[in-house]
């Protein structure tokens, strides 16, 4: 098989309504889609997401279709460790993180949608399967103008079948998000697990501070509490405190993960398959961390996700918003059972965008 050509896609969509977090407000949403073509009419898909970023979104289009694509051209798309070595010789004079390695992730996720479709297996197989399941949680709890909406959200995912649930912390004071703790946690109930993603709104001494609440009320993780280059910083929170902390949905290739790991930067690592690299990348990840005793969990959801958790020997939970919005833009449908999402039989990484979607939002051309 040889691979004949790449088409990258622009779609945007407004949110009808916006959402924030402790330091941004999500009000527009920006995606490239990757096609990946093939002699043998096989074609793999993956999509990379910016949220605002339209502008972002067509300089890595540019870098995808005219950089990296001649790179592919011709090759057989099965020797993906040799295709990451070719792009990343192309890269490295600019910086092999970034946009560059969006580009890199986006054509791994492709080429192993290829390698899964070409033996009609779902790509957790393809690489050795540990589970055919995974925990989730939802995404849902984020600042909204009102309370009775955050409650309502918080509401809504019980009833959508989840068993914990993400809630947004920082934006305000610490008064504020032990109310806003203690609410979900009224209207959730003892059995339900609550994390908290402060999207690195502070500083070590705040992270402290908050933290030390965070566990008085019985918080899984703390997420993302400073800027993530402040690995040793990371590293004295992991020392200070009892409640886990996680990071990595900002990491780049195994490089950046390894770097936390040796300095003991976090208990849980959220890998961004859009990011941190393709299947190929996830996997080496996943080694470094299994073999720290580390935990792995992943930022966004998608049929992409659940077959990297599902090869992963020490992946803990999928992160997702609620699943029957996803299912618009992917051909591949998720389903939960007892708050586990379930690896789903579409051959690939059940990353096929429909056409119809494409359609109804492509803004370029
Ligand atoms: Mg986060």
């Amino acid at each position: 098989m040889k691979i004949t050509g790449l088409e990258a896609i622009i779609l945007y969509s407004e949110v009808k309504n916006p959402v924030k977090d402790a330091l941004h407000t999500y009000d527009a949403g920006t995606t490239v889609v990757t096609k990946l073509l093939t002699d043998e009419g096989i074609t793999g898909y993956a999509s990379s997401y910016f949220g605002r970023g339209k502008a972002t979104a067509s300089v890595l289009k540019v870098l995808l279709e005219q950089e990296l694509a001649p790179q592919l051209i011709g090759e057989d798309p099965l020797f993906t460790k040799r295709i990451r070595k070719k792009l990343w010789g192309v890269a490295d004079y600019h910086g092999v993180e970034g946009l560059a390695h969006f580009g890199i992730s986006a054509i791994d996720i492709a080429l192993w949608d290829i390698v899964g479709k070409s033996v009609g297996l779902p790509v957790a197989k393809v690489l050795g399967g540990v589970r055919d399941r995974v925990p989730a949680y939802a995404m849902a709890g984020w600042y909204f103008d009102t309370e009775k909406e955050y409650i309502e959200k918080c509401i809504a995912t019980a009833e959508e079948g989840f068993k914990a649930i993400k809630l947004k912390v920082g934006r305000y004071s610490l008064e504020n998000d032990v109310q806003r703790i203690k609410a979900a946690q009224r209207e959730l109930g003892e059995h339900f697990t609550f994390l908290v993603d402060a999207n690195q709104g502070f500083d070590e001494r705040e992270a402290i501070r908050r933290g030390r609440a965070y566990e008085q009320l019985g918080i899984r993780w703390l997420e993302e509490p400073l800027i993530p280059q402040q690995k040793e910083n990371h590293a004295r929170l992991v020392q200070a405190l009892d409640i886990p902390i996680a990071i990595g949905e900002n990491y780049y290739a195994k490089h950046q993960f390894y770097d936390a790991v040796q300095a003991g930067a976090a208990s849980i690592y959220q890998l961004d398959n859009r990011r941190a690299g393709g299947p190929t990348e996830w996997m080496e990840i996943g080694a470094i961390t299994d073999a720290a005793g580390l935990q792995l969990a992943s930022h966004g959801g998608g049929p992409a996700n659940v077959n990297m958790l599902c090869a992963i020997p020490n992946a803990i939970f999928l992160e997702t918003g609620s699943l029957k919005k996803e299912n618009h833009m992917l051909k591949t449908q998720l389903t939960m059972v007892d708050g586990e999402v379930l690896l789903p039989d579409t051959p690939g990484m059940g990353t096929d965008v429909n056409e119809d979607y494409i359609r109804a939002h492509r803004v370029d051309g």
